[in-house]
């Protein structure tokens, strides 16, 4: 498939490791240019130092935290009008809702809700200008199916999930898609340090919950970033004109349901 996006300009957040980094690789192996943002500098600078001999393209990073105005604004400066926009950044810790104060949920809101919008809010307009934009909300398989004990993410994402679903829709005239992919379990450093949380709190070993978790799922495996940074790249593409508002689960069939 052609994606026809050589030459286009992406600002990847939550972009070191993991998913955001999966997306940055997905976007430059098809000639986009990124502007990469994490807050530790040095793995930031490796991995587009990694994007940039892999790719042939311009990666640029940007060390900053993207849940605060600040780091916003840096990152904007760096990229201040992206075609393509991939918003994410760490989710929040599990725990019960008895023990969240308001500054959890501000908190948590911040870094799963407002720092989104208020990225879309500051790029959206050139990207109507310019009669394309691609927006991709890295969100959770938790607004789906929530997990109780990531109450604070269950709640903040699916904020963003109904502010979306809204304004989707007004910007879509305008070759502009806004849409949120939903990792299930991906093998990821946040995965694994869930794993190793998960075992502590059970009192058994990472194996074992690696096993018992890999036999349960439907697929026998977990996803793979590469396999995240490929749906990311076709609903970036020039073909998914068409696609918006949607929330795509990917995780191996692990959501029981039919839709
Ligand atoms: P990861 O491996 O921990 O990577 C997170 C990336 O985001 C890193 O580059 C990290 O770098 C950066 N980051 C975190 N907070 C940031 C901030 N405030 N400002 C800028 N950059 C920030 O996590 P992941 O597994 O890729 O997960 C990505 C998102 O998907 C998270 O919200 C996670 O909750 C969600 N998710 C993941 C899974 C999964 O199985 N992997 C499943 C469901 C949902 P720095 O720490 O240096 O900033």
């Amino acid at each position: 498939m052609e994606t026809h996006l050589a030459g286009r300009t992406a600002l990847v957040c939550g972009a070191s490791k993991g998913l955001g980094l999966a997306c940055a690789q997905a976007l430059a192996a098809e000639g986009v240019d990124v502007v990469m943002v994490a807050r530790s500098p040095a793995l930031l600078e490796e991995s587009a130092a990694g994007v940039r001999a892999l790719y042939r393209v311009h990666a640029h990073a940007v060390a900053a935290d993207i849940t605060t105005e600040e780091g916003r604004h840096c990152a904007l400066a760096a990229c201040p009008s992206p075609d393509i926009l991939i918003t994410n950044a760490g989710g929040p810790p599990p725990g019960h809702f008895r023990d969240w104060s308001r500054a959890d949920w501000i908190a948590a809101l911040d870094g799963n809700m407002l720092s989104a919008i208020e990225l879309i809010k500051a790029t959206v307009d050139a990207m109507v200008e310019r009669r394309f934009g691609r927006i991709v909300n890295i969100t959770s398989s938790a607004v789906k199916s929530p997990i109780a004990v990531l109450g604070l993410s269950n709640g903040a994402r699916a904020g963003l999930t109904g502010f979306v679903a809204g304004i989707a829709r007004e910007y879509v005239q305008h070759n502009v898609t806004i849409n949120n992919l939903l990792p299930g379990p991906f093998e990821t450093a946040r995965f694994h340090q869930t794993l190793r949380g998960a075992a502590v709190r059970d009192k058994v070993s990472y194996e074992s919950v690696l096993e018992s978790r890999t036999r349960a799922h439907p697929a026998r495996r977990f996803g793979q970033p590469h396999e995240f940074g490929a749906a990311c790249a076709f609903l970036c593409s020039s073909s998914s004109g068409y696609i918006t508002g949607h929330n795509l689960l990917i995780d191996g069939g692990q959501y029981p349901g039919t839709l």
